[in-house]
Protein backbone atom coordinates (compact mmCIF):
# COMPACT_ATOMS: atom_id res chain seq x y z
CA UNK A 1 0.00 0.00 0.00
CA UNK A 2 1.66 3.34 -1.18
CA UNK A 3 1.67 6.53 1.25
CA UNK A 4 0.77 9.71 -0.55
CA UNK A 5 1.50 13.23 0.44
CA UNK A 6 -0.31 15.68 -2.04
CA UNK A 7 1.38 19.39 -1.65
CA UNK A 8 1.08 19.66 2.21
CA UNK A 9 1.45 22.83 3.85
CA UNK A 10 1.17 23.91 7.57
CA UNK A 11 1.25 27.60 8.47
CA UNK A 12 1.49 27.35 12.62
CA UNK A 13 -0.52 30.12 13.73
CA UNK A 14 1.32 32.48 14.89
CA UNK A 15 4.31 30.89 13.13
CA UNK A 16 6.09 30.59 10.14
CA UNK A 17 5.47 28.10 7.22
CA UNK A 18 6.66 25.35 8.40
CA UNK A 19 6.15 22.77 5.47
CA UNK A 20 5.67 24.48 2.18
CA UNK A 21 4.13 22.50 -0.80
CA UNK A 22 5.61 19.09 -0.08
CA UNK A 23 4.69 16.06 -2.03
CA UNK A 24 5.73 12.79 -2.04
CA UNK A 25 5.15 8.87 -2.51
CA UNK A 26 6.20 6.32 -0.01
CA UNK A 27 5.70 2.30 -0.36
CA UNK A 28 7.67 -0.09 2.08
CA UNK A 29 10.91 0.54 2.61
CA UNK A 30 13.01 3.35 4.96
CA UNK A 31 12.38 6.49 4.13
CA UNK A 32 15.26 9.14 6.21
CA UNK A 33 14.32 13.05 6.88
CA UNK A 34 17.04 14.83 7.12
CA UNK A 35 17.18 18.47 7.79
CA UNK A 36 18.43 20.61 10.53
CA UNK A 37 16.62 21.84 13.95
CA UNK A 38 13.28 23.39 12.43
CA UNK A 39 13.22 22.40 9.50
CA UNK A 40 9.46 20.85 9.38
CA UNK A 41 10.45 17.01 10.03
CA UNK A 42 8.54 16.79 13.23
CA UNK A 43 5.83 19.05 11.81
CA UNK A 44 5.30 16.45 8.70
CA UNK A 45 5.30 13.33 10.96
CA UNK A 46 2.85 14.72 13.25
CA UNK A 47 0.48 15.06 9.84
CA UNK A 48 1.27 11.76 9.25
CA UNK A 49 0.27 10.80 12.46
CA UNK A 50 -3.09 12.38 12.12
CA UNK A 51 -2.33 14.65 15.04
CA UNK A 52 -2.31 17.81 13.69
CA UNK A 53 -4.15 18.99 9.97
CA UNK A 54 -2.27 20.37 6.85
CA UNK A 55 -3.43 24.04 6.23
CA UNK A 56 -3.62 22.74 3.24
CA UNK A 57 -2.47 19.69 0.61
CA UNK A 58 -3.63 15.96 1.33
CA UNK A 59 -2.51 12.64 2.62
CA UNK A 60 -3.69 9.65 1.36
CA UNK A 61 -3.04 6.26 2.21
CA UNK A 62 -4.16 3.43 -0.22
CA UNK A 63 -5.77 5.68 -2.27
CA UNK A 64 -7.90 7.15 0.17
CA UNK A 65 -7.64 10.72 1.71
CA UNK A 66 -6.34 9.37 5.92
CA UNK A 67 -9.23 12.43 6.97
CA UNK A 68 -11.98 10.68 5.84
CA UNK A 69 -10.56 7.01 6.75
CA UNK A 70 -9.57 8.37 10.79
CA UNK A 71 -9.27 5.60 13.03
CA UNK A 72 -9.37 2.79 10.73
CA UNK A 73 -5.93 4.94 9.34
CA UNK A 74 -4.30 5.36 13.00
CA UNK A 75 -4.99 1.88 13.66
CA UNK A 76 -2.26 1.22 11.12
CA UNK A 77 0.62 3.82 12.45
CA UNK A 78 3.40 2.69 15.06
CA UNK A 79 4.35 6.54 16.40
CA UNK A 80 7.16 7.82 18.38
CA UNK A 81 7.05 11.29 19.39
CA UNK A 82 10.45 13.54 19.68
CA UNK A 83 10.05 13.51 23.17
CA UNK A 84 8.28 10.16 24.11
CA UNK A 85 5.93 11.04 27.19
CA UNK A 86 7.19 8.36 30.04
CA UNK A 87 4.61 6.42 31.96
CA UNK A 88 7.12 6.34 35.08
CA UNK A 89 5.06 4.26 37.46
CA UNK A 90 4.57 1.36 35.24
CA UNK A 91 6.54 -1.05 34.52
CA UNK A 92 8.04 -1.19 30.80
CA UNK A 93 5.82 -4.62 30.31
CA UNK A 94 2.62 -2.92 31.65
CA UNK A 95 3.03 0.28 29.30
CA UNK A 96 3.34 -2.07 26.12
CA UNK A 97 0.70 -4.32 27.80
CA UNK A 98 -1.84 -1.08 28.19
CA UNK A 99 -0.32 0.27 24.82
CA UNK A 100 -1.16 -3.05 23.32
CA UNK A 101 -5.11 -2.88 24.70
CA UNK A 102 -5.41 0.77 23.41
CA UNK A 103 -4.19 0.14 19.75
CA UNK A 104 -6.38 -3.00 19.79
CA UNK A 105 -4.30 -5.26 18.45
CA UNK A 106 -5.98 -8.37 19.75
CA UNK A 107 -3.66 -11.02 18.49
CA UNK A 108 -2.52 -9.54 15.51
CA UNK A 109 1.33 -9.22 14.69
CA UNK A 110 3.93 -8.55 17.34
CA UNK A 111 3.47 -9.44 20.98
CA UNK A 112 4.64 -7.53 23.81
CA UNK A 113 7.35 -9.99 24.48
CA UNK A 114 8.78 -10.24 20.99
CA UNK A 115 9.28 -6.23 21.13
CA UNK A 116 10.96 -6.06 24.24
CA UNK A 117 13.47 -8.70 23.08
CA UNK A 118 13.93 -6.58 19.70
CA UNK A 119 14.56 -3.91 21.82
CA UNK A 120 16.32 -5.60 24.78
CA UNK A 121 14.42 -4.64 27.63
CA UNK A 122 13.66 -8.08 28.88
CA UNK A 123 15.71 -8.76 31.36
CA UNK A 124 14.36 -5.10 32.46
CA UNK A 125 11.00 -5.38 31.52
CA UNK A 126 9.36 -6.11 35.66
CA UNK A 127 11.29 -2.48 36.73
CA UNK A 128 9.32 0.92 36.82
CA UNK A 129 10.35 3.10 34.02
CA UNK A 130 10.84 5.83 36.50
CA UNK A 131 14.14 3.74 37.17
CA UNK A 132 15.40 3.57 33.60
CA UNK A 133 18.10 5.62 32.01
CA UNK A 134 17.00 8.11 28.59
CA UNK A 135 18.44 5.10 26.11
CA UNK A 136 16.10 2.68 27.70
CA UNK A 137 13.28 4.48 27.85
CA UNK A 138 14.19 5.94 24.19
CA UNK A 139 14.05 1.85 23.51
CA UNK A 140 10.76 1.17 25.19
CA UNK A 141 9.33 4.04 22.92
CA UNK A 142 10.67 2.22 19.75
CA UNK A 143 9.26 -1.10 20.89
CA UNK A 144 5.87 0.61 21.53
CA UNK A 145 5.78 2.10 17.78
CA UNK A 146 6.27 -1.17 16.76
CA UNK A 147 4.03 -3.46 19.01
CA UNK A 148 1.45 -5.14 16.50
CA UNK A 149 3.14 -4.71 13.36
CA UNK A 150 1.82 -1.32 12.04
CA UNK A 151 1.84 -0.89 8.31
CA UNK A 152 3.18 2.71 8.78
CA UNK A 153 6.12 3.48 11.53
CA UNK A 154 6.25 7.29 11.92
CA UNK A 155 10.26 7.81 14.45
CA UNK A 156 10.80 11.24 15.38
CA UNK A 157 14.62 10.79 16.24
CA UNK A 158 14.51 7.37 16.97
CA UNK A 159 18.29 7.11 18.01
CA UNK A 160 18.09 10.17 20.29
CA UNK A 161 20.72 8.91 23.53
CA UNK A 162 21.54 5.54 22.35
CA UNK A 163 24.93 4.14 22.04
CA UNK A 164 26.40 3.23 19.22
CA UNK A 165 25.42 -0.81 19.72
CA UNK A 166 21.90 0.29 20.51
CA UNK A 167 21.72 2.04 17.55
CA UNK A 168 22.53 -0.92 15.80
CA UNK A 169 20.01 -2.74 17.09
CA UNK A 170 17.85 -0.80 16.49
CA UNK A 171 18.86 -0.25 12.59
CA UNK A 172 18.90 -4.07 12.51
CA UNK A 173 15.43 -4.41 13.28
CA UNK A 174 14.00 -1.46 11.48
CA UNK A 175 15.59 -3.11 8.31
CA UNK A 176 13.96 -5.88 8.96
CA UNK A 177 10.98 -4.63 9.40
CA UNK A 178 11.02 -2.25 6.20
CA UNK A 179 10.21 -5.63 3.83
CA UNK A 180 6.58 -4.95 4.77
CA UNK A 181 6.58 -1.80 6.04
CA UNK A 182 6.48 1.73 5.41
CA UNK A 183 9.06 3.21 7.73
CA UNK A 184 9.46 6.95 7.92
CA UNK A 185 12.45 8.51 10.51
CA UNK A 186 13.40 11.98 10.51
CA UNK A 187 16.77 12.75 12.13
CA UNK A 188 19.13 15.59 12.07
CA UNK A 189 22.26 12.39 12.45
CA UNK A 190 23.15 11.69 8.76
CA UNK A 191 25.09 8.27 10.38
CA UNK A 192 21.48 7.27 11.26
CA UNK A 193 21.01 6.70 7.48
CA UNK A 194 24.12 5.46 6.56
CA UNK A 195 23.82 1.80 5.46
CA UNK A 196 19.74 1.60 5.84
CA UNK A 197 17.79 3.80 4.12
CA UNK A 198 16.46 3.27 1.03
CA UNK A 199 15.68 6.61 0.08
CA UNK A 200 17.01 10.06 1.81
CA UNK A 201 14.75 13.10 1.88
CA UNK A 202 16.51 16.71 2.70
CA UNK A 203 14.23 19.06 4.06
CA UNK A 204 15.27 22.67 4.81
CA UNK A 205 12.77 25.61 5.81
CA UNK A 206 9.84 23.02 4.94
CA UNK A 207 10.58 23.01 1.70
CA UNK A 208 12.01 19.23 -0.13
CA UNK A 209 15.17 19.55 -1.38
CA UNK A 210 15.01 16.20 -3.17
CA UNK A 211 14.53 12.69 -2.57
CA UNK A 212 16.44 10.16 -3.83
CA UNK A 213 18.66 6.72 -2.97
CA UNK A 214 21.84 7.35 -0.83
CA UNK A 215 24.14 6.35 -3.93
CA UNK A 216 22.31 8.79 -5.91
CA UNK A 217 22.93 11.58 -3.67
CA UNK A 218 26.69 10.82 -3.54
CA UNK A 219 26.58 11.13 -7.08
CA UNK A 220 25.78 14.66 -7.01
CA UNK A 221 29.37 15.00 -5.39
CA UNK A 222 31.56 13.10 -7.44
CA UNK A 223 34.92 14.51 -8.14
CA UNK A 224 33.53 17.89 -6.08
CA UNK A 225 34.88 16.73 -2.45
CA UNK A 226 38.67 17.57 -2.18
CA UNK A 227 41.36 17.09 1.06
CA UNK A 228 43.99 19.96 1.11
CA UNK A 229 46.43 20.69 3.92
CA UNK A 230 45.88 23.27 6.65
CA UNK A 231 45.31 26.32 4.54
CA UNK A 232 43.79 29.11 6.40
CA UNK A 233 42.55 31.32 3.25
CA UNK A 234 40.62 28.25 2.42
CA UNK A 235 38.75 28.40 5.60
CA UNK A 236 36.85 31.29 4.67
CA UNK A 237 36.82 30.80 0.57
CA UNK A 238 34.58 28.02 1.02
CA UNK A 239 31.73 27.71 3.37
CA UNK A 240 31.85 24.22 3.72
CA UNK A 241 35.25 23.41 4.49
CA UNK A 242 36.40 21.58 7.82
CA UNK A 243 39.32 20.92 9.79
CA UNK A 244 39.98 17.04 8.80
CA UNK A 245 43.26 14.70 9.88
CA UNK A 246 44.17 12.60 7.15
CA UNK A 247 46.77 10.05 8.26
CA UNK A 248 48.09 12.31 10.87
CA UNK A 249 48.50 15.40 9.58
CA UNK A 250 45.82 18.54 9.62
CA UNK A 251 43.79 19.94 6.76
CA UNK A 252 40.60 20.79 5.02
CA UNK A 253 37.51 19.16 3.56
CA UNK A 254 36.23 20.93 0.90
CA UNK A 255 33.76 20.99 -1.29
CA UNK A 256 34.06 22.38 -4.54
CA UNK A 257 33.76 21.74 -8.36
CA UNK A 258 37.11 23.14 -9.48
CA UNK A 259 40.19 21.46 -7.17
CA UNK A 260 41.66 24.15 -5.02
CA UNK A 261 45.38 24.03 -5.16
CA UNK A 262 47.08 20.98 -3.86
CA UNK A 263 44.43 19.27 -2.92
CA UNK A 264 43.61 15.38 -3.67
CA UNK A 265 40.03 13.66 -4.31
CA UNK A 266 38.48 12.49 -1.55
CA UNK A 267 35.22 10.43 -2.02
CA UNK A 268 31.85 11.87 -0.88
CA UNK A 269 30.14 10.81 2.00
CA UNK A 270 26.46 11.97 3.13
CA UNK A 271 27.81 13.96 5.66
CA UNK A 272 29.05 16.03 2.61
CA UNK A 273 26.27 16.18 1.15
CA UNK A 274 24.43 17.13 4.28
CA UNK A 275 27.10 20.21 4.46
CA UNK A 276 26.26 21.35 0.81
CA UNK A 277 22.38 21.02 1.02
CA UNK A 278 22.51 23.25 4.72
CA UNK A 279 25.46 25.20 4.28
CA UNK A 280 23.39 28.37 6.15
CA UNK A 281 23.52 28.30 9.96
CA UNK A 282 20.57 27.50 11.65
CA UNK A 283 19.36 29.23 14.37
CA UNK A 284 15.60 28.15 14.41
CA UNK A 285 15.95 26.07 17.63
P1 LIG B 1 12.06 19.92 13.09
O1 LIG B 1 11.34 18.73 13.62
O2 LIG B 1 12.64 19.73 11.72
O3 LIG B 1 13.11 20.41 14.03
P2 LIG B 1 9.52 21.27 13.44
O4 LIG B 1 8.58 20.60 12.52
O5 LIG B 1 9.43 20.93 14.89
O6 LIG B 1 11.01 21.11 12.89
O7 LIG B 1 9.30 22.83 13.32
C1 LIG B 1 9.25 23.53 12.08
C2 LIG B 1 8.98 25.00 12.35
O8 LIG B 1 7.68 25.16 12.87
C3 LIG B 1 9.91 25.64 13.35
O9 LIG B 1 10.17 26.96 12.93
C4 LIG B 1 9.13 25.61 14.63
O10 LIG B 1 9.52 26.63 15.49
C5 LIG B 1 7.71 25.80 14.14
N1 LIG B 1 6.71 25.14 14.99
C6 LIG B 1 6.68 23.83 15.33
N2 LIG B 1 5.61 23.54 16.11
C7 LIG B 1 4.93 24.70 16.27
C8 LIG B 1 3.72 25.08 16.96
N3 LIG B 1 3.00 24.19 17.62
N4 LIG B 1 3.34 26.38 16.89
C9 LIG B 1 4.06 27.30 16.20
N5 LIG B 1 5.20 27.01 15.52
C10 LIG B 1 5.64 25.73 15.55
MG1 LIG C 1 11.64 17.65 15.31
Amino acid sequence: MMLECKNLSKQYKRGVKALDNFSGNFTCGIYGILGPNGAGKSTLLNMMAQLISPTSGKILFGGRDISLLGSEYRKQIGYLPQNPPAYAWMSARQFLEYMYQIKEINGKGHSVDEALEWVELTDRANDRVKNYSGGMRQRLGIAQAVLGKPKILLLDEPTAGLDPRQRALIKNLLRMLAEDTIILLCTHIVSDLADIADEILMIRSGKLLGMLPPDEWLKRLDGKVWWVCENEKYLNDYPTAIRSLRAGQSGLRIISALPPEGAVAAAPTLEDIYLQCFMERCDDE
